[in-house]
């Protein structure tokens, strides 16, 4: 397999055997290759839809043991009620929340584990406001590594800490955000030689380029891709899965895409809208979205790159807004998502009201995750309730008001 580890700031290169997770010079790395390999929609669709369907765009050497769960292969919905709210002509939701563990992060965990255990990796360890932690903790029982996550205390969401004490993980609380656990799992692993499975790797962006595959695969390339942004990983990810496609011939176009962030954690919103070359880090993130209540994203060099490349938008929504886009696609098309994911809603209606978005364009929005990752978030939508007392016809009026 012709690839390489290359820093996206120096440009030095290191083997597919490299265990460490950036450059010497600090940079953010990512695979590439040095030749593309010859493909087609015809071989991929021989086998069955998923992250390992485009095994050749992924390029972990041919001998290493894949750890899957069949990850990948998610719906893509078609809106129905929503599209007569929005007054749009084609847009689907892609539901990420039907991965094995309930978000998009089993695409890259997949790749990364199966690297982690390749490269002889005892451990694994990562910083995580949930899904990462969740998605890593199975995996890794999977492949028999033993899992590390370290989160911010008292900051994850019910159903991500579930996740993670069932598959088995260290937990290690960090007083402090997100941005706190991830220097410290950095920290860790200089230390004790831990393999970090943060968006920093560069095989977890190998994995989650499979979205950009998929969506291609089934409704060719869109306008528009619309999807929540936390530490800017995702969207570097679909980016280069896109581009990729277009190299190797399988697409003529590219899609633009817009990366949404919550008010109270906007750093890269906020570098966007200022064009700004590096952005303000925000020392206390907050938002109801806790996927994203992120301040200092990792990933910002290539997530601003993804945004202005492709010549899309970084914005951002607020909490009310997201909760909002969450009830509408609960209640108007049955897709449960947690509060992160209803970012990419929020985040299409007001670029429809902009003018960014036009009625007529092609839209997709990514649902990263699963309702039922954050049950406490009920509090925050009002059900219909109704104490039955006695006797079953005094609903009358309550089946016909
Ligand atoms: C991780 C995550 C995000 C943010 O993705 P980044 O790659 O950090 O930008 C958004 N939504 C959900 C549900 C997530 O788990
Ligand atoms: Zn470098």
């Amino acid at each position: 397999m012709d690839a390489v580890i290359k820093c996206i700031e120096c440009s030095s290169e290191y083997p597919i055997s490299y265990t460490g997770i950036t450059c010497s010079c600090g940079g953010l790395l990512q695979v590439e290759f040095r030749e593309y390999p010859e493909v087609s929609w015809e071989l991929f669709r021989s086998r069955p839809f998923g992250v390992w369907r485009y095994r050749e765009l992924i390029p972990v050497p041919r001998d290493a043991e894949i750890v899957t769960m069949r990850e990948g292969g998610t719906p893509l919905i078609r809106f129905s009620r929503i599209k007569e709210v929005l007054g749009v002509r084609e847009s689907y939701v892609k539901f990420e929340g039907a991965n094995p563990t309930g978000s998009f992060k089993d695409r890259g965990m997949t790749v990364g584990v199966t690297m982690a255990k390749y490269l002889g990796a005892k451990a694994v360890a990562c910083a995580s406001t949930g899904n990462t932690s969740s998605s890593m903790a199975a995996y890794a029982s999977r492949a028999g590594l033993k899992p590390y996550v370290f989160l911010p205390k008292g900051k994850v969401a019910k159903g991500k800490l579930m996740q993670a004490v069932l598959h088995g993980a260290t937990l290690i609380m960090v007083n402090g955000s997100f941005d706190d656990a991830l220097s410290a799992v950095m920290q860790a692993s200089r230390s004790f030689g831990v393999y970090v499975l943060n968006s920093l790797n560069p095989w977890r962006i190998e994995g989650q380029k499979t979205l950009a595959y998929e969506i291609a695969d089934e409704v060719g390339v869109p306008d528009w891709v619309v999807l929540p942004v936390g530490n800017g990983g995702n969207i570097s990810a679909l980016w280069k899965g896109f581009k990729e496609l277009k190299k190797v011939g399988l697409v003529d176009e590219l899609p633009r895409l817009a990366g949404i962030q919550a008010s109270g954690a906007a750093p890269l919103a906020h570098a966007f809208k200022e064009g700004l070359s590096k952005p303000r880090f925000v020392e206390h993130p907050e938002t109801v979205a806790t996927a994203i209540r992120i301040g200092r994203p990792v990933n910002w060099p290539r997530a601003l790159r993804a945004a202005r490349e492709s010549r899309g938008v970084i914005t951002s929504v607020t909490d009310e807004e997201i909760l909002e886009a969450q009830r509408m696609l609960g209640r108007l098309e049955g897709v449960g998502v947690e509060p992160a994911s209803a970012a990419s809603l929020a985040g299409l209606r007001k670029l429809l009201d902009e003018g960014i978005i036009r009625p007529d364009e092609k839209v997709v929005i990514v649902a990263t995750g699963h309702a039922l990752k954050d049950p406490d978030i009920a509090v925050y939508h009002q059900a219909d309730t109704v104490e039955l007392r006695g006797d079953v016809n005094e609903l009358s009026e309550v089946f016909w008001r």
